[in-house]
């Protein structure tokens, strides 16, 4: 299609200026030739992962049971040619699959990619396409293995390409300006669908199929978009005892499997679990945090038999989970998909229980 490398542009920019600045490695802007690089408007990088913003079906009325990850970056970023107006972009495609096959390699590898990116000083933002599945697990992951005032925007759809009304291509231009926009520093990173910015760190998808999916009820939103421009409501500000965690030279993370809490549950899972290679389990417990008895037994045995970190989470939607004061660690805010995140980041660190209390207990 037609594709220039600004490396080369730009290198010969500054030896007409007389001066041969070398730009790092690390940048790699491409534009297309129909698009020339606009030095006035901000640089942005979209990574793309797959999900139903990339999903593809067989008729514009199908809205279950497409293809999630069928196009590529370069066609959703042709889709929409007023991303021109705000940034100069370019995409890169770190994978291209439905959000349940992401891993941790995959998550490595984008988080590192966008570190690298995000210390470049000619990127000034970063957005990340992914499928709504398990977004909020990756940006909850790369929220706390990203160093940079620089916005992280992660975005999805719950329509795809393809269907009458698809919500990817308005969804992909808000998160660019988002990106691109200076208010946006210092934020975090953030989620951004259906008009509304979210932050990574407490936001759950809430509907299987509504557009209005994602919410953190408690902790609300950051902000709305008018006329695609991003509006906030507050000064930035990021969620207390958020930690940081250096993965530029991680190469894999440890198991961590997520329990169901119900009515006479199966404890042997757990067990289970930890024979099958767990190092760490959460447990998504009744009401606050709630197992049974003999689900409680088999926790304390695989603790003192195998050290095998334990949280306890909550099945209910929102709520704290508090410390446990005996056994395993209360998960605080954390629902049980981003406890598991942090758990698997704090294994791969070597934390050990005092350094584990404290982290999932840090408000006690
Ligand atoms: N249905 C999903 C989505 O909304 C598919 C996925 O998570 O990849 O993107």
């Amino acid at each position: 299609m037609g594709l220039i490398n600004f490396f080369a542009l730009a290198s010969l920019a500054s030896i007409a200026l007389g001066s041969p600045v070398p730009l790092p490695d690390t940048f790699r802007l491409v534009v297309r030739e129909d698009r020339p690089y606009n030095a006035s408007l901000p640089n942005v990088t979209i990574f793309a992962t797959g999900g139903t913003i990339a999903g593809s079906a067989s008729s514009s009325d199908q809205t279950t049971g497409y293809q999630a990850g069928a196009l590529g970056v370069d066609i959703l970023i042709a889709a929409v040619p007023q991303l021109w107006n705000v940034s100069n972009v370019r995409g890169v495609q770190v994978a291209n699959v439905g959000s349940p096959s992401i891993t941790p390699e995959i998550l490595l590898n984008l988080t590192q990619q966008v570190q690298k990116e995000l210390d470049s000083p000619y990127c000034q933002g970063v957005v990340i396409t992914h499928g709504t599945d398990t977004l909020e697990e990756s940006s909850f992951f790369v929220d706390l293995t990203i160093r940079s005032e620089k916005p992280v925007v992660f975005v999805g759809a719950m329509r795809p390409a393809t269907a009458i009304s698809a919500d990817g291509p308005i969804n992909l231009l808000e998160a660019v300006t988002l990106a691109a926009d200076p208010d946006a520093r210092g934020r975090g990173t953030m989620i951004v669908l259906n008009d509304r910015i979210s932050n990574a760190y407490y936001t759950t998808k809430s509907n299987a199929n509504s557009l209005d999916t994602f919410r953190a009820v408690e902790q609300g939103f950051l902000g709305f978009f008018i006329n695609i421009k991003p509006k906030f409501y507050f000064a930035p500000a990021l969620p207390l005892g958020k930690p940081y965690f250096d993965v530029m030279n991680t190469t894999c993370l440890p198991q961590v499997d997520i329990l169901f809490g119900h009515q006479v549950l199966n404890p042997t899972l757990a067990s289970a679990a930890v024979e099958s290679g767990a190092k760490g389990l959460v447990l998504a417990g009744m009401g606050a945090g709630g197992w049974t008895t003999p689900g409680d037994k088999v926790i304390q045995d695989v603790i003192e038999k195998h050290n095998t970190a334990v949280v306890y989470s909550r099945r209910s939607m929102d709520g704290y989970v508090a410390p446990t004061g005996t056994f395993g660690y209360g998960g605080g805010f954390l629902n049980p998909q981003k406890a598991r995140i942090l758990m698997q980041l704090a294994l791969g660190a070597g934390y050990e229980n005092a350094q584990l209390k404290t982290l999932f207990e840090f408000d006690a």
